[in-house]
């Protein structure tokens, strides 16, 4: 029989698994028992939703035998099992999702993330045996099948046979290294150890063979060794436990056991409800932003068990798109089993259960940002966005739940500060919160537009995320004070206050009306800046589009192009103001060519692209000479 390729990704990860400086080798065991148990499951399931199919719980066991002679060892389960195909289709190809468009070096740098997010869990098998053969009969079927692999070069499947359906799993350990003490795999009470450390609490029982001694029959003096079988997990699963006999540790490790995420989760939830609906939940906040998380591979949802059994993987409903980051799973009783999907959607239970999850989840992120706010901090770098898209995609209808959880960062603090602090030291004459967009804190740091509003001593916010300013669009205002970009055109600034004189001459007016007619369509209006102080130049706008939000509509790829309504605004305390003075009185070709070059020169601070870099650059030239 012919001996089949994996395909290409499954081979370079293959790879990496085998090769892997991976730490915890010892985590094969989980990933495999984890897989036994849901093949027990599924056929659990099964019977459920058909009476044809008797479920005899006794009859649903993983077992656990060594060989150390032949360095075999072996997971034996009584699951659904593998038809010929699904051999093929599950362990031929890993990461089925496609998802593993991922970047070379995560691959190589952080093997680490890749076996937890993928689910490539079988493979994980490979950390410790050199040699993998899989027997499996799937369930209703009278067919066995043999999967044999060696690693990375490949694998072949031929007719076996097998008494009952489920699942033999069997690794020929490796040689036991300077580096990596494999014999270790063969010895049942590290194997007992390690089962306790990860899959404690899988529903079913975990059965090893220990060797005992006793008493000889009708002997007082001599013993006999015996093979004795006993189950090595305590078979509750977590969410069913007192919070108080859990540990930190026990969570995190349900963490990884459930392949939530490979970081160690921020914080676990453990929500047990009583009341119109009970409901055990376990809910993680994770530390990381899952790689994929932006794309469209990634699905929220929390797993859906109903008495202990899982009817759904990902069950959407439970979770708003704001909260997506989190993962867990919930148990319930009071869900009807043999309800659709769709049903699903509709069920009332469900909806009561997803609302106090949902409220549940905000009053602890507010606790971490009050108690924990490193931690907040440390959240809200991997997951700020979301709660801010949560606020932009519920035309604000969101906004109580999420307004006090927004963190921006604050030009006086020099870091992340609330709404409510912002507002909490607003001077009595403040009328606005200000905020500046920008790329970066960096070149918002240098906006001219903050000049006067930073001399004021107020305090700016900064937006540096593209879904800053519109969800702040849809907030409208905070406790009352609006919001104000310091480009807009009116800044609510009392001016008699901050500079000594507004009134333009009139022959200034005509100047700045020479400058718009120059600059025609480019410009709605040239003006004296009330907020320069040092630079001679910018653009502020009016209207309800700004100019940064303009960047972010014109990359997105339509025909349509947007613009802002740009004001230029020349700074008449500069020096160079004196210098268009004198060019309208003397030299009006001279006030063009300064027109464009001021013109420009705002677009270039403002990362704006130069409508025609040629003749910039021409403009500079005829000045040098
Ligand atoms: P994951 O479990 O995350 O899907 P794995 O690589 O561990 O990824 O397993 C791939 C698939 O192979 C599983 O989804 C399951 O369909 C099948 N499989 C693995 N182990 C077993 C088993 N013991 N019994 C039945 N099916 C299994």
């Amino acid at each position: 029989m012919a001996k089949k390729q994996f395909k290409a990704e499954s081979k370079r990860l293959l790879n990496l698994m085998i090769n892997s400086i991976y730490t915890h080798r010892e985590i094969f065991l989980r990933e495999l028992i984890s897989n036994a148990s849901d093949a027990m499951d599924k056929i659990y399931y099964k019977a459920l939703s058909d009476e044809s199919i008797a479920f005899n719980p006794s009859d649903y066991y993983i077992k656990i035998t060594t060989d150390k002679e032949n360095r075999i060892l072996t997971i034996s389960d009584t699951g659904i099992g593998m038809t010929k195909e699904e051999l093929d289709d599950n362990l031929g190809v890993i990461a089925k999702s496609g998802s593993m468009a991922f970047k070379e070096e995560h691959e190589i740098k952080d093997g680490y993330d890749i076996i937890g997010q993928f689910g490539v869990g079988f493979y994980s098998a490979f950390m410790v045996a050199d040699e993998v053969t899989v027997i499996t009969k799937a369930f209703g079927s009278d067919k066995a099948y043999k999967w044999h692999s060696q690693g990375a070069d490949g694998y072949r499947i031929q007719e076996w046979e097998k008494d009952s359906y489920g699942t033999d799993i069997i690794l020929k350990i490796k040689e036991k290294t300077e580096e990596e003490d494999y014999d270790q795999f063969l010895e049942n009470y590290r194997l007992k150890a390690i089962i306790k450390k990860y899959s404690d609490f899988i529903r079913y029982p975990i059965k090893m063979d220990f060797t005992s001694r006793r008493l000889k029959e009708g002997s007082e003096d001599e013993y006999e060794e015996f093979i004795e079988e006993r189950i090595v997990n305590s078979m509750v699963p977590i969410w069913k436990k007192n919070k108080n006999e859990l540990s930190p540790e026990d969570y995190d490790n349900f963490y990884r056991e459930k392949r939530y995420g490979f970081d160690n989760p921020l914080k676990h939830i453990h929500i047990s409800a009583e009341g119109a609906v009970s409901y055990n939940a376990i809910l993680f906040i994770p530390e990381k932003m899952p790689f994929d998380f932006y794309t469209r591979e990634y699905e929220k949802g929390l797993e859906l068990y109903s008495s202990g059994v899982l009817i759904m993987d990902k069950c959407p409903d439970l979770l708003p798109d704001f909260f997506s980051f989190v993962k867990g799973m919930v148990d319930s009783e009071d869900l009807s089993l043999n309800i659709s999907r769709e049903m699903l959607q509709h069920d009332r239970q469900l909806k009561i259960i997803a609302k106090n999850i949902k409220n549940r989840i905000k009053t602890e992120l507010s606790n971490m940002l009050k108690d924990e706010r490193e931690k907040y901090e440390q959240f809200y770098k991997s997951f700020g966005r979301q709660l801010k898209y949560g606020i932009y995609e519920g035309f604000g209808m969101n906004k109580e739940m999420l307004q006090d959880l927004l963190l921006f960062y604050s030009s006086r603090e020099r870091k992340m500060v609330t709404l409510s602090e912002y507002v909490s030291r607003m001077p009595e004459d403040q009328k606005y919160i200000y905020y500046a967009a920008g790329e970066s804190i960096e070149r918002i740091d240098k906006m001219p537009q903050t000049e006067l509003i930073t001399d004021k001593g107020y305090e700016i916010l900064y937006f540096t995320e593209d879904v800053d300013e519109f969800a702040i669009r849809m907030l409208m205002n905070y406790q009352e004070k609006e919001f104000k970009s310091v480009s807009s055109g009116d800044l609510g600034i009392d001016p008699d206050t901050d500079k000594e004189n507004q009134d333009l001459e009139e022959k200034d007016k005509e100047l700045f009306q020479y400058m718009k007619n120059v600059l025609g369509d480019k410009v709605k209006d040239v003006r004296a800046s009330k907020r320069l102080k040092n630079h001679p130049v910018c653009l502020a706008n009016e209207g309800d589009l700004t100019i940064e939000m303009e960047k972010i509509l014109n990359a997105i790829p339509t025909d349509q192009k947007i613009k802002a309504e740009r004001i230029l605004e020349i700074n008449n305390n500069h020096e160079v103001f004196q210098s268009l003075r004198e060019a309208f009185a003397n030299d009006k070709e001279k006030l063009d060519l300064y027109t464009h070059l001021l013109y420009n020169q705002a677009l270039m601070i403002e990362g704006l692209p130069l409508e025609d870099p040629l003749e910039f650059s021409n403009n500079i030239c005829s000045i040098m000479k």
